[in-house]
């Protein structure tokens, strides 16, 4: 059996090398290095796949976030909700933006924001929500588009779909659910490139417009500032990149659904919590992760017979030290600070092997028993 890596990010470049080096010359031999036609054909194939009217890349899926910010003009002291089990990123950029990012406890079972604690954080100076879709599958979009509407307030929902990109919730799309959503193209995604990239999706044309304008410095033709932007870019070379793996990816989606699926049936365990997908939902398993007692040991051990863990996330956002001022403290979100001392992630990818997996499951199972 070959050596089990986390993410099988060589396996994937070995599968598709030729057309990879391929494209990288084709960029290389234009000279057209920052965006110009690779991109825009990209964002074209990428708005069809999710079957949004516009998607604008961008340099990463942080940026893709506060682009998504900006673009809806939050102000300093302006309220907007996450969740507070997640990557760092949305409650970062929403901070530095001057805005006070409000946190919300996860759903015990899907490790998503729990749409029924948004309603009680809403006030006059609630500007957005930002629901990230944990692990592959999506938040629960249409009760969080709900409750904004109920609000009596303008309030946008962003999905941070960079780790559900190619999820469905009831048939459609993540980034297709809101507004606005962003996703990321950092290698290790479900779609990743080989390097940095992000995108912001919209069906809204006025906000798309501001976007594309927002991540090149606020012009609206050259040198002719509307805004003060960022400079936010997706490489030609990595668009290219991307359009190669998007051909495969939904082939990709169903090789890592079919390995969960093995996970699922090979851990059957009361010592370990599996992932819950929602009903008339489908996930991406950007993570396999699953919840056990005692689990640096159980890394520990597994590390000992080379299968390699991870942990996402250890600390949720409101214990995080750069948020000390907001006055959280332990207890505030119990699910999330059970949640963050139980998950672990397992090797997944669409070229992990069943015999990998039944490795991986007779180990684990040995442990935690
Ligand atoms: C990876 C990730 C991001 C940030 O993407 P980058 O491209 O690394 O900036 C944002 N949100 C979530 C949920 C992520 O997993």
């Amino acid at each position: 059996m070959k050596n089990i890596n986390f993410i099988d990010l060589a396996d994937q470049y070995q599968a598709y090398k030729t057309d990879v080096d391929q494209a990288i010359a084709d960029v290389l031999n234009s000279g057209q290095f920052i965006l110009g036609n690779e991109v825009k054909t990209f964002e074209q194939e990428l708005s069809s796949f999710v079957g949004v009217a516009h998607t604008i890349g961008c340099a990463n899926g942080t940026d893709a976030l506060q682009l998504a910010l900006m673009a809806i003009d939050i102000q300093p002291g302006d309220e907007v909700i996450t969740s507070v089990f997640s990557f760092f990123a949305a409650a970062e950029v929403i901070a530095l933006l001057g805005a006070i990012p409000v946190f919300v406890d996860v759903d015990e079972k899907t490790y998503n924001i729990d749409a029924d604690k948004i309603a009680e954080k809403i006030t006059s100076k609630t500007k957005a929500i930002v629901p990230v879709s944990l692990y592959g599958q999506t938040a629960d979009m249409d009760k969080i588009n709900a409750i904004a509407a109920q609000s009596g307030q303008q309030i946008y929902i962003i999905e941070d779909a960079a780790q559900s990109l190619g999820a469905t919730y009831h048939g459609k799309q993540s980034g297709n659910l809101s507004t606005l959503a962003t996703t990321s193209f950092f290698p290790s995604k479900p779609l990743g490139c080989y390097g940095d990239g992000g995108a912001v999706f919209s069906q809204d044309e006025a906000l798309a417009t501001k976007i594309r304008s927002l991540h090149r410095h606020g012009e609206t033709k050259r040198y002719e500032h509307q805004y003060v932007g960022i400079n936010s870019r997706l490489d030609a070379i990595q668009a290219a990149i991307l359009r190669i793996k998007l051909q495969h990816f939904p082939e990709e989606i169903q090789q890592r659904q079919i390995a969960a699926d093995r996970y699922q049936q090979l851990l059957q365990s009361d010592n370990m919590v599996l992932p819950y997908i929602a009903e008339n939902c489908t996930s991406v398993y950007a993570q396999y992760s699953i919840r056990v007692p005692d689990r640096e040991r159980v890394i520990t051990e597994l590390k000992q017979h080379d299968i390699p863990t991870a942990v996402h996330y250890p600390k949720p956002i409101h214990l995080q030290p750069c948020f000390a001022h907001l006055g959280y403290k332990p207890g505030d979100f119990p699910i999330a600070e059970t949640t963050a001392e139980e998950i672990m992630s397992l090797p997944m990818s669409a070229f992990i092997t069943a015999e990998q997996q039944q490795y991986i499951a007779e180990h684990l199972l040995k442990v935690v028993s």
